[in-house]
């Protein structure tokens, strides 16, 4: 059997599923197979549609790549069939159906694990116990880190060392310890399980404990963008580690393959968005995500509304709705939407865009984001700088390395981290600071265009860097290779054993 030669490296893939997590672990696991790898991704039926088209084209070129399906729980947690991924939770009930429909795969995926017998695990974060599966097996786990190493390393700090907790104020600034920078934030800044300790702390840290027990980690990420937090990753954790991004430069190259990246239903031929785009000029349009969860309230979309409009720079806003009536029937969006059409200012995109397309496309000259980190890379890897809007969890940390770091996002001011379900009927921003954000980043004075030539710079290197001779190709050389010589030396010790 082919996954049994003692040539032929087998790496299994196990997604955690929601977009920012399985999008960049479904694109690594196609660049390994690119590169001679026979690679099994397992995921449960709808997740796998989200993705199989493009794992179908690979194979019809000639890789070795499959996709292998686990039922996913529905009757048992309460939910109808299709609803498997994070981002199809409307409600924090719902969330919790999810996440725990995810945990019960636990023991059919282990035997999965036996019944494959990779050579090596690639499971993403949120998955601890792969720890254990690997080690039963005698084969590594390879921690897959859907973020930056830059947030890693900041969450280490503040976990460890509790800077916040002297702080008598929320929005008092302390200096985060131990970092090559000097990097400020505030406590109501800090992720809420890291803030303070509640119940999610205890997932949180067994995840990143296991980090610290795997063979090595992947990043998404590239040395040109953040080689001084790599190298602390790397000596704080004491653990291998390997950055290997962008990956969705890597493999959608083509516009079909852009364009269908993360979604099932296929894009139309010339859809309305991109004939809008082509009307406009290069670099002139601005692009608005949150990503694949977030939803903003109803006041602070009125405000952003009131704020792309007072900027007068053009715009193309993706709105995630809960579900079809949602916003749709929103009678102050609905009508800014087509006042927006028929001045030629803006255009809005309900629920999902084929952000890499878009990203790739002349007209557009910058990003708001929330600063999700595939969205973050995926605007470096366009050569676009950014607004910096941070919602939840590690995308305030995220901010910190695009404006004080790499000092290629102006902030739009967010004060405060709040889980996305937990957001209030309220606006965080208000028009005023938003247009002034947006002036700032499309506007033609001398620090935009500093800021612009940074972004570019970094743009130019993100391409080299997975090009044969760039640092991330050679860092997946070099994994694959070191994987290939312990797949041969446990075959090797075996047939000693047997003599
Ligand atoms: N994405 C997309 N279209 C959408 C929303 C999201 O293609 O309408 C993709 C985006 O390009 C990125 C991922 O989904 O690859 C979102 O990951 P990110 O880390 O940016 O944010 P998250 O959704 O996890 O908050």
């Amino acid at each position: 059997m082919e996954a049994q030669s003692h040539h032929q490296l087998n790496v299994l893939f196990l997604p955690y599923p929601t977009p920012g997590h399985m999008i960049p672990m479904v694109d690594t696991a196609r660049v390994f197979a690119k590169h001679g790898v026979s690679v099994t991704i397992i995921t449960t039926p709808a997740n796998a549609l989200t993705f199989q088209k493009a794992i179908d084209s690979d194979l019809s070129c000639g890789y070795r790549i499959r996709t292998q399906v686990v039922p996913f729980p529905s009757a048992q947690v309460g939910l109808p069939d299709g609803l498997e991924n994070i981002k199809d939770s409307t409600t924090p009930e719902m969330l919790g159906q999810i996440s725990h429909g995810i945990s019960m795969l636990k023991d059919q995926i282990e035997l999965l694990f036996r019944d494959l017998q990779p050579d090596c695990i690639v499971t993403d974060f949120c998955y601890p116990w792969t720890v254990e599966s690997a080690q039963k097996l005698s084969i590594p786990r390879i921690c897959f880190y859907s973020s930056s190493y830059f947030s890693n390393c900041v969450s280490h700090s503040i976990r460890k060392h509790r800077p916040h907790e002297s702080f008598a104020s929320d929005t008092d600034k302390f200096i985060i310890p131990g970092l090559p920078q000097r990097i400020e934030m505030t406590p109501l800044q800090i992720a809420e399980w890291e803030r303070t300790k509640n119940e999610t702390t205890g997932y949180f840290d067994a995840m990143f404990e296991s980090e610290t027990r795997s063979y090595g980690a992947l990043y998404n990420s590239f040395h040109e963008l953040e080689n001084d937090y790599e190298q602390l990753h790397k000596s704080t954790l004491g653990i291998k580690s390997w950055n290997i991004g962008p990956v969705s430069a890597w493999v959608n190259k083509d516009d079909e393959r852009k364009a269908n990246r993360g979604q099932k239903e296929e894009l139309a031929q010339e859809p309305e968005w991109l004939k809008w785009l082509n009307s406009k000029q290069n670099e002139s349009v601005l692009y608005v995500s949150f990503g694949s969860l977030v939803w903003l309230p109803r006041a602070q979309l009125v405000e952003l509304a009131h704020g792309l409009e007072h900027s007068g720079h053009s715009f193309i806003w993706l709105i995630r709705k809960k579900d079809e009536n949602e916003n749709k029937g929103d009678r102050f969006l609905l009508e800014f939407e087509q006042k927006m059409k028929e001045i030629k200012k803006g255009y809005i995109i309900w629920n999902w865009a084929p952000q890499l397309l878009i990203l790739d496309h002349p007209a557009i000259g910058g990003i708001v984001t929330h600063c999700g980190w595939n969205s973050i890379l995926e605007s470096v890897s366009a050569g676009l700088p950014m607004i910096a809007w941070p919602v939840f969890a590690e995308q305030f940390y995220n901010e910190k390395l695009l404006v004080d770091v790499l000092k290629i996002g102006v902030p739009v001011g967010v004060k405060e981290n709040t889980f996305w379900m937990s957001l209030d009927d309220e606006a965080m921003v208000r028009r005023e600071e938003i247009a002034k954000a947006v002036v700032l980043l499309m506007g033609s004075s001398q620090e935009n265009k500093e800021m612009r030539k940074r972004a570019r710079k970094l743009g130019e290197a993100a391409k080299r860097t997975i090009e044969v001779g760039g640092h991330s190709y050679n860092n997946l050389i070099q994994l694959i290779d070191e994987l290939k010589s312990l797949k041969i030396s446990k075959a090797l010790s075996r047939s000693m054993l047997d003599k």
